[in-house]
């Protein structure tokens, strides 16, 4: 691979993000050349499925060319605009009303940034404005999730509970708090049912906000399902019970439909799926189909009035990037839109999911599966060294990745996170597509299991 002069220069020159850099330093990566449907292929010209759609975002794949004309046509007659000082532009209007016309919960306004991060990161500093608007400087806090994930911002990771992104960084901050993974498989006690590990779950957190006092906590941010935790759906009747706790106290809820947003989860939105009725959304990813970085916030007339009456008096609203609301983005994410309605992008994804669930769920008869569970075209598979008892394998095997290379190997980009393998194929995928995927993956298991039982003799 080293001789390849791409894959040389790509280790001399830089730094990939979320990788292990000793490792890759030996051995290089991947290099992706170009994409059809739910397919990508390398530089050699191998090809694989893209079961993850790149990180759960490229929802039409990767040759959508109404995409790549939209961007084209608003490159030709205004290439950029900034969203400072009153100025704006056409798409940036369009979008906002669309997404406000098709919000979950009522919401008022849009406030657009370039990642999922940043949408997250404003919503942080939004929470703390209001509350200082509405005269509670006190109530700051920020209550996150075990294994949650929000982004890579300084803040918006601190309330992500991913402990590899915080260790070295000096982080979380300190007003940011974690509360359990509501994880049922892997953390119920025995004898448990979802309801009521559901119910221990909230009163976890009803005692979090009272030790840390309610007049002190603002905000929880919740994922409806958890992405960068292993693609962790909730137990029964969780979000109706951690809904409750945060309505007790005034604590505002901010819905993190980064993953779940468009369709993700067999609705259009994954609040739709568990009934969430939240104060912010925000959501980036599918909102373009990714194929240009735009995220999306949006604020209820609470939060919003808060906002105006506040920035009076300084004069202004003291938040913006150079890029938010980039009007080539704002472009093809209305195209995007466009073509999830036109191919009812919503319906598809019911057709397709039973037999992308069902297929994932029977490997819980492969001897490296303890678990698989999932929604809509969201799904994570459990890896287990002793699946009657629960027990996961020793972290330093690296079982997940094992796993993951083999699938590599067999032409399927899958993603692990620990020993968790995550699906999130293109929105697009096809039923036949969908068995391909299944097809890969149980070869990936099985050449996984072979290698496990040769070098650490597991039987
Ligand atoms: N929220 C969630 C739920 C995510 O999954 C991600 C990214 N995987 C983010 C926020 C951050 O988005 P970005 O990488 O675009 O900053």
């Amino acid at each position: 691979m080293l001789a390849n002069s791409a894959h040389a220069r790509d280790i001399a020159y830089h730094v990939h993000q979320q990788t292990d850099l000793a490792s890759f330093r030996e051995t290089g990566g991947t290099l992706m050349a170009r994409g059809d449907g739910v397919y990508v292929y390398d530089e050699g010209g191998k090809k694989y499925l893209e079961a993850m759609a790149g990180l759960w975002c490229a929802s039409l794949g990767f040759s959508e060319k109404r995409l790549a004309e939209a961007a084209y046509k608003q490159m030709l007659q205004l290439p950029y605009y900034h969203t400072f000082f009153a100025k704006g532009h056409l798409p940036s209007v369009d979008l906002a009303e669309r997404l406000i016309g098709m919000a979950p919960a009522p919401m008022s306004k849009v406030l657009f940034q370039c990642s999922g991060s940043e949408a997250n990161d404003a919503a942080i500093k939004l929470v703390w404005y209001y509350h200082n608007a509405i005269g509670k400087p006190l109530k700051k806090k920020i209550i996150g999730r075990v294994r949650g994930y929000h982004g890579n911002t300084v803040a918006a990771v601190s309330v992500s509970g991913q402990p590899h992104m915080l260790t070295d960084f000096d982080l979380p901050l300190p007003m940011m708090k974690h509360t359990d993974n509501p994880h049922y498989y892997r953390f119920h006690h025995d004898g448990e049912t979802e309801e009521q590990f559901a119910t221990r779950m909230a009163q976890n957190l009803e005692n979090l906000i009272l030790d840390e006092g309610p007049d002190t906590v603002a905000a929880f941010f919740g994922e409806p399902v958890q992405g960068g935790g292993g693609a962790i759906t909730p137990p029964a009747t969780y979000w109706e019970k951690v809904q409750a706790v945060l309505r007790k106290y005034d604590i505002l809820f901010l819905a993190d439909e980064v993953i779940c947003g468009f369709g993700r989860t067999g609705n259009m939105w994954g609040s739709q799926t568990y009934n969430l009725q939240p104060d912010m959304v925000s959501c980036a990813k599918a909102l373009s189909a990714s194929y240009q970085p735009i995220s999306a916030l949006m604020i209820n007339d609470r939060i919003y009035q808060a906002m105006v009456a506040e920035s009076a008096k300084l004069g202004t609203f003291g938040h913006g990037f150079t890029y938010g609301g980039h009007p080539v983005a704002c472009a093809v994410a209305l195209e995007t839109l466009k073509i999830y309605a036109e191919r009812d992008i919503v319906g598809h994804v019911k057709q397709v999911s039973p037999g992308f669930l069902a297929g994932l769920k029977a490997l819980e008869e492969h001897p490296l599966v303890g678990n698989a569970r999932g929604v809509g075209l969201i799904a994570g598979v459990e890896l287990m060294a002793d699946k009657r008892t629960r027990e996961p394998f020793a972290p330093a095997m690296k079982v997940g990745n094992l796993v993951m290379d083999k699938c590599q190997e067999a032409g399927l980009v899958v993603r692990a996170i620990g020993d968790r393998i995550a699906f999130t194929p293109p929105l697009i995928i096809s039923a036949d597509e969908v068995q391909e995927m299944l097809r890969l993956f149980r070869q990936g298991l099985d050449a996984a299991w072979s290698v496990l039982r040769k070098d650490h003799g597991i039987a």
